[in-house]
């Protein structure tokens, strides 16, 4: 008995608590000036539908109280796409495993090479020279790219490289070589990949959407308007992803956070494991005295 006692009061004692690292929020806010590819059934118009139902004191509960009726499109502003957006039978959004909204996160900059070629592409080249850098890639990571674009939301024109953003076929933005893609995938396992542009597919290479059709279909979900990329270190973060779990979903506005530093992101995996030895080697001490 003296024995759980004495190890509970050391579990309590020794337990990782949370506070000191930091947390950037990789998500644009949502309101009218969202961004979305030209698709919908309105075109550009009625997008980000936010009505005010209620916005005053309601006698009736003699309370303050605010509601409101929204509807957005899916791929607009910072959001998930799922599997089944290019994938007949795969994941809509609310069949995501929980497991996939959470990984070691991995920023790779490609910002300078897209000020030269605003319709760069991302080599395996690259990936190599930035695992030369840092590390190489975890198994099962969320993976950003920063093109820059995400300082240029919610400018229509700048954003998407173009004075007439209602034609999507005059989109200039970075994108990721579809060998590259299949290449994350085969070797590295990823299981999210996100970007600050509209796509992982460059706005200028072809009519096909040739990343989508690589990573989705394999499972790998997509991450669109990402916000914040500079703010993020290219290694040693966690990423969170929260999207909208709605049902039969392709895709869906997504709060996503990355979290760095040692009390934070340490906790899952360091700390987990130097907690786990130091508590039993201290069950069995104190087993051997009591
Ligand atoms: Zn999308």
């Amino acid at each position: 008995m003296m024995c759980i006692i004495w190890t509970l009061v050391l579990l309590v004692a020794i337990i990782p608590r949370p506070g000191g690292g930091t947390v950037v929020d990789l998500t644009h806010t949502y309101g009218p000036d969202v961004l979305y590819p030209p698709i919908g059934p309105g075109g550009t118009a009625d997008m980000f539908n936010f009505t005010i139902m209620h916005r005053g004191y309601e006698p009736s509960l003699d309370a303050w109280l605010e509601i409101n009726w929204f509807g957005v499109f899916e791929h607009g502003s910072t959001h998930v796409d799922a599997p089944a957006h290019y994938a007949q039978g795969r994941a809509h959004l609310h069949e995501i495993p929980v497991e996939q909204l959470i990984g070691p996160g991995v920023m790779i900059d490609i910002t300078d090479k897209a000020k030269h070629d605003k319709d760069y592409l991302l080599t395996i080249q690259d990936i190599l020279a930035w695992e030369e850098d840092h590390a190489q890639i975890p198994q099962a990571s969320i993976v950003m790219l920063n093109t820059g674009k995400h300082k240029l939301y919610p400018n229509r024109k700048l954003f998407y490289g173009t004075e007439t953003p209602d034609d999507m076929t005059t989109y200039h933005n970075p994108g990721v070589n579809p060998d590259t893609a299949k290449w994350l995938i085969q070797n590295r396992q990823v299981k999210a990949f996100g970007t600050d542009a509209h796509s992982c597919d460059p706005g200028q290479n072809s009519n096909r959407n040739r990343c989508h059709e690589e990573f989705l279909p394999n499972g790998v979900i997509l991450l669109e308007f990402v916000a914040n990329l500079d703010r993020m270190p290219p290694v040693n973060s966690t990423i969170f992803l929260g999207p909208m779990k709605m049902r039969d979903g392709s895709g869906g506005p997504c709060r996503i956070l990355a979290i760095y530093g040692e009390d934070i992101a340490g906790v899952s995996a360091g700390n987990a494991m130097s907690f786990s030895i130091l508590l039993s080697t201290s069950a069995l001490v104190l087993n051997l005295l009591l």
